[in-house]
C-alpha cells in the first residue's frame, strides 16, 4: 500500500495551503473528478434503495446541537461559536439535528416509513494542528450520511439493507473491510444516560449482526454519544484501523427533538432513528482508494479513463475525434501526442490510465485502435465504436475489473 498523501500531491488530487489552514485540503481537478465520480456513484445507490436527498446548511444556532445533545457531549469536538447580533452559531459538528428538524417540519403517517432522508454534506472537527495531515484527519469533512425514520419493526431490515449497501459500495470500490465492529459504551465517556434505550439498541444491532452472518467483535469505548453503532473497519497501510462505514440505532434524538407518526391507530408514536454511512467521509474513502490502488482506480473512478496515443502527428485528428467520442458516450478521454515523447515513454506516463488506445496509420484508416490494458493486456485490433461500447458498458456498470476475461482477443 502507499501513503495517500505523498501520492496525492504526486498525482495532483488534492493538496493544502498553510493560508487556508490545516486540516482543510483542497481538491484539484483530478481529484475533484474522482470525488465528483464517488459522490454520484453514492447518490445513484441510494435513490435506487428508496433514498431522498435533502441539502442542509453546515451550520445552525448553538441551540439546535443543546437540544441534540452535541452541546453537552460533544463541544471539545466543536468550533467555537460565532456571535452573530446576540445570537450563537456553530459549524455543525454531524448533520443529524438538521435532519431532525426537517423530519419535523411535516406531519408524517406510518405509511411513509420507514422514511430514508440522504445528504452528501458538510461537517466540522475542531481537531488540533498538531495532529492534522492529508484527507484522513481533517477540520472540515464532506459526510456521505443518511437517516432513517422507522417504527421498531423496521430497524432490522432497514439496518440490514444498509449493511448490504454497504457490501455493494465496498465491491464497486475494491475495498475489503478489516473487521466489523459492534461499538458499545465502555466507562468514562460522555454517553446518554438511559440504560434500558442502550440495552435496546444494543440487542437490536447485535440480532442485525448475527442475522447477516459477518463475524464481528464487540468493543466497549467507542459508541456515540447517543447510542450503540456498528462500525466497518479499514486499515491503512501501517495496519492502523479506521472506521469508514457505520449503522447506528437511536432512540435519543427522536426523544429530544419530539418526532412522531400518526400510526395506523390515529395516535402519535415515536420512530426510531437509524443513523447510517456507506462510505463514511468522501475525504476517508478517497485517502483510502488512493492508498488501497496505488492511483490505479477502478476504471468508474479513474480521472482519466482512456488515453489515446497516435503514433505521428498524421494521426492526431483521429486521435482528437476519438476522445469527442469518448465524451460523448461520458467517458473521461484525452490525448496525448507525440510532443509528449516516444510512444514508450508516454504509455509510462499514462501507466494509471486504465485504457490506453494507440492509432498508428492502419488504426486511422480502419476506425480502430491497438488497445492497450494498465494491467499489461492487450487488443491488437478493436473497432472504436466497441472499445466505446465496451469501456462504456464497463463503467456504467461499476466494475473494478477492466476487460471481459473470457475475452479471446485479449493476450497478456
Ligand atoms: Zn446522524
Amino acid at each position: 500500500m502507499h501513503d495517500h498523501r505523498r501520492l496525492g500531491r504526486q498525482l495532483g488530487l488534492f493538496d493544502t495551503d498553510p493560508l487556508m489552514g490545516a486540516g482543510l485540503p483542497y481538491w484539484l481537478p483530478d481529484g475533484a473528478t474522482v470525488r465528483h465520480a464517488l459522490e454520484e456513484y453514492i447518490r445513484g445507490v441510494e435513490r435506487r434503495a428508496g433514498y431522498r436527498h435533502v441539502y442542509s446548511p453546515v451550520l445552525g444556532k448553538r441551540e439546535l446541537y443543546e437540544i441534540s445533545g452535541h452541546w453537552s457531549h460533544y463541544q471539545d469536538d466543536m468550533f467555537p461559536p460565532m456571535d452573530l447580533g446576540g445570537e450563537e452559531f456553530v459549524l455543525r459538528p454531524s448533520l443529524c439535528p438538521h435532519h431532525a428538524l426537517i423530519y419535523r417540519s411535516r406531519a408524517h403517517s406510518y405509511r411513509e416509513l420507514p422514511l430514508r432522508m440522504a445528504e452528501l454534506g458538510g461537517m466540522y472537527r475542531s481537531e488540533l494542528s498538531g495532529v492534522l495531515g492529508g484527507l484522513t484527519r481533517v477540520r472540515s469533512i464532506q459526510l456521505n450520511d443518511a437517516h432513517i425514520f422507522c417504527t421498531l419493526d423496521q430497524v432490522a431490515d432497514e439496518a440490514r439493507a444498509a449493511l448490504e449497501l454497504i457490501r455493494r459500495a465496498y465491491e464497486a470500490l475494491g475495498i475489503r473491510p478489516a473487521r466489523f465492529r459492534l461499538s458499545l459504551p465502555g466507562p468514562g465517556g460522555k454517553y446518554v444516560a438511559d440504560p434500558a434505550m442502550w440495552e435496546r439498541s444494543a440487542a437490536l444491532l447485535t440480532e442485525v449482526l448475527d442475522s447477516s452472518g459477518v463475524p464481528y467483535e464487540a468493543v466497549e469505548g467507542e459508541a456515540a454519544f447517543y447510542g450503540p453503532k456498528i462500525d466497518v473497519q479499514i486499515a491503512d497501510e501501517a495496519g492502523r484501523e479506521s472506521t469508514l462505514s457505520t449503522v447506528q440505532v437511536d432512540f435519543h434524538q427522536p426523544e429530544r427533538f419530539d418526532l412522531y407518526y400518526i400510526g395506523a391507530d390515529g395516535d402519535r408514536h415515536r420512530p426510531v432513528m437509524i443513523h447510517r454511512s456507506v462510505v463514511g467521509s468522501v475525504e476517508r474513502a478517497v485517502a483510502h482508494l488512493v492508498e488501497q490502488h496505488g492511483g490505479a482506480f477502478p476504471g468508474w473512478l479513474a480521472p482519466t479513463q482512456v488515453v489515446v496515443l497516435p503514433i505521428s502527428d498524421t494521426e492526431l485528428p483521429r486521435a482528437a475525434e476519438l476522445v469527442d467520442r469518448c465524451a460523448e458516450r461520458g467517458l473521461r478521454a484525452e490525448v496525448s501526442g507525440p510532443e509528449h515523447g516516444t510512444l514508450g515513454a508516454r504509455v509510462r506516463a499514462a501507466r494509471l490510465v486504465p485504457y490506453q488506445a494507440v492509432i498508428g496509420a492502419r488504426e486511422a484508416s480502419g476506425d480502430s485502435v491497438a488497445l492497450r490494458l494498465r494491467d499489461g493486456r492487450r487488443v491488437d485490433s478493436l473497432p472504436a465504436a466497441e472499445l466505446l461500447d465496451r469501456v462504456g458498458a464497463l463503467v456504467g456498470a461499476f466494475r473494478t475489473d477492466l476487460w471481459d476475461d473470457d475475452e479471446d482477443r485479449v493476450r497478456d
